[in-house]
């Protein structure tokens, strides 16, 4: 077997691995690069040779998993295309969206590599694209060999799946996102049962170590008792979110306050436009799934923002702002909201989920109480007036948990992916230490690694 991990560097970045065992040559994932624009953010692609793929599995509809799919996949005619059920009509709103924020980043800042694919190369792709029930394993044959592909639940987002290669008794695992426990929306991971001979695994939070007494459910409870604070000093909140999942799931968590009187029943809730989008796949899509519920009354009260975001000026409506995106990066609704809102000490910015070292979000995040804080593409300079603060509400397994999913599996191969250096060596000294005879590999990007 041979794997080739496509990300362009050893960090979170931009998922693609290419795998090739016996006959058969997958790739699985096939992400944009959250920071880079035009070609540079895609994976390694020229190690595929054109016509050449079997199978292209898309573990969840984040765009680091799956924006470039419509790249690879018009160069790929005869590979079959996976996802799992819940991913399918996700798959396309995610990528419509993208090429509509790529035609709009071509003439913002002139990159005449976007947009990378058109809406047909988009159509294209929907009767090409095989959802995969959970669990549901199913059987390929190419010139006499045969190989089973079985879909399991990842937890992380709606849809989220690892994904699992069986061939000649060979077992090889894809975690992709992956998150243990279940949230008010989401079931937690079920991964396959039994040991696996090579597991390819996140390490996303493999630097961080959860303190003693913080759980999800404490996150929570700590989150809510700060919004209820806020409100009821006459301050408004900023939650920045990623428009799939976590937005939805902060919906969730500020519907159940409100029934449970913890936060005013008629506090004004404003959300972006493509997680509001989203949230009606998730009614729909929730009809037909067993991992995930999501409804209607979740989102009663709940806002679309409208009118200009002006920097320096509050929101006349107080309220909650979830808006989009999640690192608070810059050109996104979260990004001007956070300059309207800055100065008014009665406001708040709520972070939920990670942000990369040098977005605005974790700028913001640990720029000290009273200082200026340079909103540069708005040309505004404002004072951090506000309190901000953050609440550990992730969508990734911990470190430990991860740990304990590996030794489950009792690989004899690891492969550590998407997660950055210092989280990838914290899971290799961990495992070499409990299990001294796995073979634990932290890629070189592009390099092929024969296992
Ligand atoms: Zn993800
Ligand atoms: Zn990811």
């Amino acid at each position: 077997m041979i794997y080739t991990d496509l990300n362009t560097e050893i960090d979170v970045g931009s998922s693609g691995h290419l795998i090739e065992f016996g006959p058969f040559k997958a790739l699985v994932d096939c992400g944009l690069h959250p920071k880079y624009m035009g070609h540079a953010a895609l994976p390694n692609l020229s190690k595929i040779i054109p016509d050449t793929l079997d199978f292209i599995a898309v573990t969840h509809t984040h765009l680091d998993h799956c924006g470039g799919l419509p790249v690879i996949a018009r160069e790929q005619n005869h590979a079959h295309i996976l996802t799992s059920d819940e991913s399918y009509e996700l798959l396309f709103r995610m990528l419509r969206n993208s090429r509509n924020v790529m035609t709009k980043q071509r003439e913002e800042f002139n990159i005449t590599d976007y947009p990378l694919f058109s809406f047909s190369d988009i159509d294209n792709l929907r009767p090409r694209v095989m959802p995969m029930g959970f669990f549901q394993e199913r059987r390929f044959e190419i010139d006499g060999a045969g190989a089973n592909i079985t879909f399991t639940p990842a937890g992380h987002i709606p849809g989220a799946a690892s994904v699992l290669f069986e061939y000649k008794k060979q077992k090889i695992l894809f975690s992709g996102d992956i998150s243990f426990h279940s949230s008010g929306i989401l079931k937690g991971a079920i991964p396959p049962e039994g040991k696996v001979d090579t597991l390819i695994v996140e390490t996303t939070r493999g630097s961080y170590s959860r303190p003693d007494g913080i759980t999800y459910d404490t996150e929570v409870d700590r989150f809510v008792a700060s919004i209820s604070d806020v409100i009821r000093d006459k301050g408004s909140v900023l939650i920045p979110a990623f428009a799939l999942g976590r937005m939805q799931e902060i919906l969730y968590i500020i519907y159940k306050a409100k029934q449970g009187r913890r936060i005013p029943k008629d506090t004004p809730v404003f959300a972006g436009g493509l997680g509001l989008d989203i949230a009606e796949y998730f009614m729909r899509g929730s009809k037909r799934s067993n991992t995930f519920t999501f409804n209607k009354q979740y989102m009663e009260g709940v806002k679309p923002l409208r009118g200009e975001i002006v920097p320096g000026k509050d929101f006349d409506e107080k309220g909650i702002y979830v808006l989009g995106s999640g690192m608070m990066l810059e050109n996104t609704p979260s990004y001007a909201a956070a300059a309207a809102m800055l100065e008014n000490s009665n406001n708040a910015v709520f972070f939920v989920g990670y942000s990369d070292h040098d977005t605005p979000g974790y700028k913001l995040l640990h720029a000290p109480h009273g200082s200026q804080f340079s909103f540069k593409n708005l040309f505004f300079v404002g004072n951090v007036n506000c309190r901000v603060d953050k609440f550990d509400l992730t969508s990734h397994a911990d470190r430990e948990e991860i740990l304990e999913f590996i030794m489950a599996k009792d690989p004899r191969c690891v492969i550590l992916t998407h997660g950055s250096m210092e989280s990838r060596e914290w899971f290799m000294d961990e495992i070499i230490d409990r299990s001294p005879k796995t073979i634990v590999h932290i890629p070189e990007p592009s390099q092929s690694i024969e296992l």
